[in-house]
């Protein structure tokens, strides 16, 4: 089976380096594998969408030299090309397809319609929160009549779709960075798939575009690997097979802390301002978290692409180290 990868990334803000490092750890796995990289753009979260942002991370792959096989593209001219021959994976673009999928998780019964105000949950949650239980929904949807669901979607109430969890059943996966995986679903929620505004959730959206697009291995940030499990179940739900899952460890600064903004330049845009080199960025980027075999630290991008592997990822977060970056840069 031909490697199939995507960067998925959400339009809310500029491109931190760490997004980069997994964007380029999908494009030299592509690339090493004669494969495809994929750029689907996860704007399903209305409310985090900021104007600019996709045109932004266009224009910071470009000059890191990123360039994705299929999705939209920008023009030299930093105009967004006429979607077509790339492929326009935009997700605000495809809620039919969701709405399609959720219906047949329906009908499978395993997802179901919840009309519980916001008011309600809130309530759940604090008072499961006093108690200290797991916050998670109670199920009080599950068992409405069909006549009920009919009557109250008619009456114009606002609805979600919610994942049928089954009770005490271990969900397990393999990582390539972290191994077995499992988790029982007594300590899970019944995630909302779809919400009252007809968008799906980030994680419905990205089962049915990883599969549909035929995406072979999801390489990702760590922050994901505790939703991977809802992913895992709605594949085996739908009667899929799972991509194989890489989830990346952090990049850290001098405390070991994760890397943000308040600790000086986190967004690609801001090296570049700075003058400098993509390939210095780029080469750095791609040491923080992966070893090469030997102890090669100046690479072309097509050294990285021949030499890349996801054996060679390491499990502890790497530290982003300005001095080095500024080595790379001199060296090149
Ligand atoms: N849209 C998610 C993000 O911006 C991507 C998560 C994933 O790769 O599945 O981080």
């Amino acid at each position: 089976m031909s490697v199939r990868v995507r960067f998925a990334p959400s339009p809310t803000g500029y491109v931190h380096i760490g997004s980069l490092r997994t964007a380029l750890y999908n494009y030299l796995y592509a690339k090493k594998n004669n494969g495809k990289y994929i750029l689907r753009i996860e704007d399903t979260d209305q409310t985090r969408f900021v104007e600019g942002a996709i045109e932004g991370m266009l224009s910071s792959m470009g000059w890191a030299g990123i360039n994705h096989d299929e999705g939209i593209v920008m023009a030299e001219d930093g105009q967004l090309l006429e979607k077509g021959d790339f492929g326009p994976y935009v997700q605000s673009e495809r809620l039919p397809i969701y709405k399609e999928y959720i219906e047949k998780l329906i009908k499978s019964g395993n997802a179901y319609y919840c009309f519980c105000t916001k008011e309600r949950i809130d309530k759940i949650r604090e008072d499961q929160k006093a108690a200290g239980l797991l916050s998670k929904y109670d199920g009080f949807c599950k068992s409405l009549s069909e006549e009920e669901i009919t009557r109250r979607k008619e009456a114009g109430e606002p609805y979600v779709v919610r994942l049928k969890l089954p009770n005490n059943y271990d969900i397990a996966f393999n990582d390539v960075v972290r191994g077995n995986v499992v988790i029982n679903t007594e300590d899970m929620d019944d995630q909302v798939l779809l919400k009252s505004d007809g968008f799906p959730t980030y994680h419905f959206a990205v089962v049915v575009d990883d599969y549909l697009m035929g995406i072979t291995h999801v390489i990702r940030g760590e922050e994901w690997l505790i939703s991977t499990p809802k992913h895992v179940y709605l594949y085996e739900a739908f009667g899929w097979n799972p991509p194989q899952y890489v989830h990346l460890p952090n990049i850290l600064n001098a405390d070991k802390k994760k890397l943000s903004k308040r600790q000086g330049d986190v967004a690609v845009e801001d090296f570049v301002k700075k003058g400098y080199l993509p390939e210095a960025l780029v080469n750095y980027i791609a040491l923080i978290g992966w070893s090469p075999e030997d102890n090669q630290e100046i690479f072309s991008m097509n050294e990285l692409e021949e030499k890349f592997s996801l054996e060679r990822v390491s499990r502890s977060g790497g530290v982003f180290d300005i001095n080095k970056l500024n080595w790379v840069n001199s060296h090149y």
